[in-house]
């Protein structure tokens, strides 16, 4: 078990004997980066040694690896899906493919990829991405910053940390969206993301647009945080062992569109992915795991066969709503304990 601590895993599994004894199932793992980043305040990113750490200790547990889709084929057909883990990954990012993909390859795992076809497509900068980069990078930005005028104006103050440094950056690194904000750019980028959560994509980006103006700043992408390529999604694709999934075509808060809106989101996610890739796409993730009942009808009637939440713990409720375990970045055995329990881990020695 290459770089895991030994006393931070016994400690995390010898917690689980509770869970344990309870129904044993599977587990589907949800990841959305495999990177290095400094600064990661969405807690997105494992970093690629640890991922390969944790899944060699998966591997050292007995577990068996399957595609999303393949798991969800033996659950219908009624075989055995104990000790069966599905590693999947949200949004698209580009570092799924040049270092997620290497490691699953070198190691001979399968695993799903959700992707939100219009970021592939446009390569445009994921929103949330945008709304980190201009308030909690350095640099210059005004007292105050206006965001959406045209629908519900919000002014976001910046007063007193109107200059932010390299040094103030560094600082600040570890800081996590659910942890208190340190300053008045940490507060400003949680309220824009609330404001923008909450609006349709068009409006989204419209009044994105704008609160970049407003500020000053251009459009962009970081190239570490961009969306894969239509060119390596269809490379990704082209391994048999990879499952590509759809999660939506511009990320929204499904549940704040209307019907005509959901359905365009659901099936146009899946054509375009199926006409980039030229496989078939049977799966969904929902953004920020937000669905409500009618979106599930609208699921079947999208031809989906399956789809899968957010959620780190919860009963089955059926294959589409397939709960998911975020995994954090953390060396092997120290995964989130819901795994152990979902997965009926045995644990050895
Ligand atoms: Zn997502």
């Amino acid at each position: 078990m290459p770089n895991a601590p030994r006393g931070l895993a016994r400690r995390t599994l010898s917690s689980l004997s509770a869970y344990l004894r309870r129904t044993p199932g599977y587990a589907v793992l949800m990841y959305h980066r495999i990177a290095d980043d400094i600064q990661d305040p969405w807690d997105l990113c494992v970093s690629p040694d640890n991922f390969r750490a944790q899944i060699l200790w998966m591997k050292a547990q007995g577990l068996r690896f399957s595609t999303v889709a393949d798991l969800v084929q033996r659950i219908e057909q009624g075989k055995d899906a104990r000790q069966r883990v599905a590693i999947s990954f949200d949004d698209g990012y580009a570092d799924n493919y040049l270092s997620a993909y290497p490691i699953l390859s070198e190691l001979d795992i399968p695993a799903t990829f959700f992707v939100a076809s219009g970021y592939v497509e446009s390569g445009r900068e994921f929103w949330w991405d945008a709304i980190e980069r201009l308030f909690i990078h350095p640099g210059q930005l005004p007292a105050t910053v206006e965001l959406s005028p045209s629908t519900e104006p919000l002014l976001l103050h910046l007063a007193g940390a109107t200059d932010y440094s390299e040094t103030e950056s560094w600082i600040h690194r570890h800081w996590r969206w659910d942890d208190p904000a340190p300053t008045a750019r940490h507060e400003a980028m949680k309220q824009a993301w609330h404001h923008l959560f909450r609006l349709s994509p068009a409006r989204r980006d419209a009044a994105l647009v704008e609160l970049l103006e407003n500020a000053g700043r251009a459009e962009g992408v970081i190239p570490s945080r961009r969306a894969m390529t239509p060119v390596e999604l269809r490379a990704l694709a082209s391994d048999q062992r990879m499952e590509i999934g759809a999660h939506t075509i511009s990320h929204p808060n499904l549940t704040v569109l209307d019907r005509a809106a959901q359905t365009e989101e659901l099936g146009g996610s899946r054509r375009a992915l199926e006409a980039l890739t030229g496989r078939e796409v049977r799966g969904l993730a929902y953004p920020n795991g937000c669905y409500d009942s009618e979106i599930l009808d609208l699921m079947v009637e999208a031809k989906f066969r399956y789809g899968c939440r957010n959620c780190g713990s919860g009963r089955n409720a059926g294959l589409f709503e397939l709960p998911r375990f975020i995994v954090k970045n953390a060396h092997g055995g120290a995964l989130s304990p819901d795994v152990h329990w979902h997965a009926g881990l045995k644990i050895q020695g």
